[in-house]
């Protein structure tokens, strides 16, 4: 079968003899309609996240449908049409007894630990392929996982109904936290180095940060270092500064900033299994994060892609043949 792969690093590419996926006792085999293409995909392409071989199939924002189940698997679940949650905790260490699955030493994550899921067909355990709602489009479908991401860190940073905050970054994950701050009463304002992304957030309903202005919560989705001293700039007196963005190169942070004005400093890692992932199934109809999507391409141009999507607005995202042939 099809997959885009990596070959080298910012080397994509199509190979049509892929092996086809197994389906353990308590996984489901899915026709992949679409993935959509994330920062930490690109970090990947860009070599500054390793993998543990090359080449190495990429994507784990995947939608689709289930094409076969497990012996342990409902038969009824053939024909689901499913979000991927690509994150696959051990459930059964302490953090993930405690609820906290984002921490699991041991969590699988697609594309990055596991092979990704870019190709025709790709098997997860049946409980990590969500059921997608009725009525409810691909477009949206493709940004629940990012959309769950979102969520969650609004949810950490206790953001509360008409409190203002700052979102740097104007990506596609700082796209899905202003409309999951919208979602919560809060008013998002945005800063971003790129026009075309700033209007993207515009036209969300997301105001440019004006000069002057301190904010009580600010978050950072860019993973861009210096974009630190921008949240901690302007973070208000008992602010909060929630850290989505990711990069291991340092970043620079004066401590008499964030002592005189008693900042908090979160790291928010994706979401925890399964409450988060649910919430997000549940809420896409009301938030329609799909709004955020701009490049569209099919799997043969998958380097387009990835070369394309940082400089593109908006999330882009790859779809399938099987999307066109069982539209939804
Ligand atoms: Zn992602
Ligand atoms: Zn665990």
């Amino acid at each position: 079968m099809r997959a885009a792969v990596l070959t080298g690093p910012g080397a994509v590419e199509v190979t049509r003899d892929w092996p086809e996926p197994e389906c353990g006792p308590d996984d489901v085999v899915i026709a992949v309609r679409a993935v959509g293409v994330c920062g930490s995909d690109l970090a990947v392409v860009d070599g500054k996240r390793a993998v543990p071989h090359l080449p190495w199939a990429l994507g784990h924002e995947a939608i689709g449908d289930i094409v076969r189940v497990g012996d342990n698997v409902a038969p009824d679940r053939l024909g689901e049409r499913v979000a991927v949650e690509p994150n696959f905790p051990c459930l059964s260490c302490p953090a993930c007894d405690a609820g906290r699955t984002a921490v699991c030493p041991k969590r699988r994550i697609l594309g990055i630990n596991e092979p990704g899921a870019l190709r025709e067909r790709v098997s997860v355990p049946a409980r990590f392929a969500w059921t997608a709602p009725a009525g409810l489009g691909d477009e949206d479908l493709v940004c629940v996982e990012p959309l769950a991401v979102a969520l969650a860190a609004v949810a950490r940073a206790g953001l509360t109904a008409g409190e203002r905050c700052l979102v740097v970054g104007a990506g596609a994950q700082g796209l899905l936290v202003c409309l999951a701050a919208q979602a919560h009463g809060a008013v998002p304002f945005v800063v971003d180095p790129h026009e075309g992304r700033l209007a993207t957030a515009a036209g969300l309903g997301a105001a440019a940060m004006p000069d002057g202005m301190d904010f009580p919560v600010v978050f950072e989705t860019s993973g861009v270092p210096v974009a630190l001293e921008t949240a901690i700039e302007r973070c208000g007196p008992d602010g909060r500064i929630v850290l989505i963005g990711q990069s291991a190169v340092p970043a620079r942070l004066s401590t008499f900033a964030v002592v005189q004005r008693r900042l908090t400093l979160l790291g928010c890692l994706i979401y925890d299994h399964p409450a988060d992932f649910a919430a997000a199934v549940d809420r896409a109809a009301e938030l329609r994060p799909g709004r955020i999507l701009r490049g569209r391409y099919p799997l043969a141009r998958a380097h387009e892609a990835f070369a394309q999507a940082r400089e593109l607005p908006g999330k882009t995202w790859i779809t399938f043949e099987h999307l066109e042939e069982h539209p939804r």
